[in-house]
């Protein structure tokens, strides 16, 4: 089954036309729980990994043994969405089985076995693959005739590119290449930084969608205009549409698109090779609900009353990073093969 973003309460191109060359066509990616495999676009899926490749690892300087086991992560996830479906006790909280309260306990944050030094490879975390025949958004950063895009993380947050977040390894491949597929399990970290680092397995159901961007990258006549009629007519409107929260930037993972500048204003990214002005490519966020009138009219509502309350319906991945904010990534439009950018808000 396919999604749906249901259609912008206003179109903003037919009231100020010209926002029009702004339009960028976005991928929505629309992550939700599955199985995919590793033919398969995903999120927390198995990489197409060549068997003679050596996976690749962080040498990076910082602790890597403090933290949270992805074994932990991953049960924890299991016992309470469980217990999120049981009969809830009167005095509040949850209704657990068996063991299930002491292994929650027993989980802790801190030091896991085996004590590593700080600069100890440790193998990257597979956060998520694209074949640009499922992303058309990722066709136009596709360097020469590779076909997938395959991201992966360590997950710690003391990384000279980026600050309090998992520095990210971008891999382009033609997938065709790949004859002989990585087998058994996945190399993985024995420990993360934060549980929100552990992807779950989702599989994709792309949407093709328009974002316009961020109001700073207009021109201050244009973003004054719109301001002017969100403070006007806007009002007269069902929902009262911004600008901002309903009209520009659809939320959760994507592939290309506009991103929002909500915490710091805009600071432009910048290629470190060639200088050019980088461009948002991909999109990973700690939600997918930005709000009912994006959410996919195939999807029951989040706020649904009907619905059981497990309050991960808008959060399929269970990825969080920042404060429950987006990881964004940008590439060299020149060069996919430049440095990237990334940032958090
Ligand atoms: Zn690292
Ligand atoms: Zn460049």
């Amino acid at each position: 089954m396919g999604r749906t973003t249901p259609p912008r309460p206003v179109d903003i191109a037919a009231l100020f036309p010209e926002i029009g060359p702004y339009a960028r066509t976005a991928t929505r990616l629309h992550p939700r729980p599955g199985a995919p495999t590793a033919g398969t676009s995903s999120v927390g899926g198995p990489l197409l990994w060549p068997a003679a490749e050596p996976w690749p690892v962080c040498r990076e300087p910082h602790p890597r043994s403090y933290g949270i086991r992805p074994a932990d992560a991953r049960r924890r996830r299991e016992i309470l969405a469980a217990a999120w479906l049981r009969p809830r006790p009167a005095a509040g909280g949850l209704t657990y089985a068996g063991d299930e309260e002491a292994e929650l306990d027993a989980m802790t944050e801190g030091p896991h076995p085996p004590p590593l030094p700080d600069d100890a490879p440790v193998p990257l975390m597979a956060l998520a693959q694209l074949f640009v025949r499922d992303v058309p958004a990722l066709a136009e950063f596709a360097p020469g005739d590779t076909d997938l895009l395959q991201v992966l993380w360590c997950p710690f947050d003391e990384h000279r590119s980026i600050p309090c977040a998992p520095a990210l390894r971008l891999v382009w491949r033609r997938a065709a290449q790949v004859t002989e597929v990585l087998a058994g399990r996945q190399p993985e970290p024995e420990v993360v930084e934060d549980e929100g680092y552990v992807p779950e397995p989702c599989v994709l159901h792309p949407e093709q969608v328009t974002d316009y961007p961020w109001h700073e990258y207009l021109p201050d006549a244009l973003a004054a205009r719109i301001r002017i009629w969100e403070e006007g007519p806007a009002q007269e409107l069902p929902g009262a549409p911004s600008y901002r929260a309903d009209l520009s930037l659809a939320p959760g993972w994507k592939a290309g698109g506009w991103e929002s500048w909500s915490v710091t204003d805009l600071q432009r990214q910048y290629c470190d090779d060639c200088g050019r002005e980088l461009r948002l490519m991909l999109t990973i966020d700690s939600s997918e609900w930005g709000g009912a009138n994006w959410w996919p009219r195939e999807d029951p509502s989040p706020t649904d009353p009907d619905l059981p309350p497990v309050p991960l319906v808008g959060e399929p991945t269970e990825i969080a990073v920042g404060r429950y904010g987006a990881y964004r990534v940008f590439v060299c439009p020149a060069d996919a093969s430049h440095p990237h950018g990334a940032d958090v808000q």
